[in-house]
């Protein structure tokens, strides 16, 4: 089987290696040819455009920033749309929106090929030791036909029902985590002003309800002053306006999901966009003129 992986970011790099170190037959392709060349140098092809990617493998993987990424890879002037063949299957990792990959799904049925959403759980630490949570959304003949491949950057593989539940159990999960992370912020922010040791409220809200996997992370980033990415604030900020979205869709609102957009804002407002999702805390501290760190 061959296989495409268009993408090599944070996440894209480790999964599409391993996809490469299981053996298959890889071909690559991002924006900047330079965030391929580790993967060139163990063995993989590289595709001049997404339609060249398509033409050439029977599945293809993305992994881009936001939806207008994922439109211009499929529809753009060389997208994968003008490379697919009947029976090609295109995964698209992203986090994306659950309305655009069910358009993309319905473009693709006229061609015969199937489109599945398969947002990714677990971080940049998860990408790369292969340990992501995968949420499919689509046909579970083509999710059988792959499950294989996902098996090499995943432990737990869920499928989730049609084309775009993915991406709504993505953006639920990204909701509540991004959620935990600025009120994590926001608490210790208050506690140190409040005059605590940051080390020993973590040692307490690690043993108490207050505990999440957001303030678990402390020790490596917000203590340290450590804020490089990982999971970077202008994707976040991307995320949640894509929950609110849902909700919208839905008809339901979000107030605390609107919380968590503004505080994003003032971060990316702040000049932390290309920081790491922890940097909520740097507006905090400065409007408290309080540091958040352990020596
Ligand atoms: P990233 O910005 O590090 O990487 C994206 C890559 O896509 C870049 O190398 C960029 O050059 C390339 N790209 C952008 N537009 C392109 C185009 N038109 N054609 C070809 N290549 C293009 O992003 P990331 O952190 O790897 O995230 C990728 C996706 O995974 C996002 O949707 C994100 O929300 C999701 N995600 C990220 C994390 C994380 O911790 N970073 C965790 C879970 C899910």
């Amino acid at each position: 089987m061959k296989i495409g992986f268009i993408g090599i970011g944070q996440m894209g790099r480790h999964m599409s290696r391993h996809i490469l170190e299981a053996g298959y037959n890889l071909t690559v392709h991002d924006l900047k040819k330079e965030a391929a060349a580790p993967l060139l140098k163990k063995g993989a092809v590289w595709g001049n455009n997404p339609a060249a990617v398509a033409e050439s493998c029977q599945v293809v993987f993305t992994s881009l920033p936001t939806p207008q990424n994922v439109e211009e890879v499929v529809y753009g002037k060389n997208g994968l749309k003008k490379g697919w063949k009947k029976g090609d299957i295109y995964v698209d990792t992203s986090t994306n929106s659950p309305s655009l990959i069910r358009k993309i799904a319905g473009d693709a049925k006229n061609k015969g090929v199937a489109v599945l959403d398969a947002p990714v759980s677990g971080g940049t630490k998860g990408a790369e030791a292969g340990t992501l949570a995968i949420m499919v959304g689509g046909d579970k003949a083509a999710l059988k036909k792959i499950h294989e491949v996902l098996l090499t950057m995943g432990q737990k593989v869920f499928p989730v029902g049609d084309v775009g539940c993915g991406n709504a159990a993505k953006l639920v999960n990204n909701l509540i985590s991004l959620a935990s992370n600025s009120i994590s912020a926001t608490g210790f922010a208050l506690g140190v002003k409040a005059g605590i040791d940051p080390r020993i409220l973590w040692d307490i809200i690690s043993v108490s309800t207050g505990n999440n996997w957001s303030m678990r992370q402390y020790p490596n980033t917000t203590f340290k002053g450590n804020f490089e990415p990982g999971f970077r604030v202008g994707l976040a900020y991307k995320d949640i306006g894509l929950a609110l979205d849902l909700g919208r869709e839905y008809g339901m609102p979000l107030p605390v999901g609107e919380a968590v957009k503004k505080e994003l804002y003032d971060t990316i407002k702040a000049g932390y966009e290309d920081k790491g999702v922890d940097a909520v805390i740097l507006p905090l501290e400065a409007a408290s003129g309080v540091e958040v760190r352990v020596p």
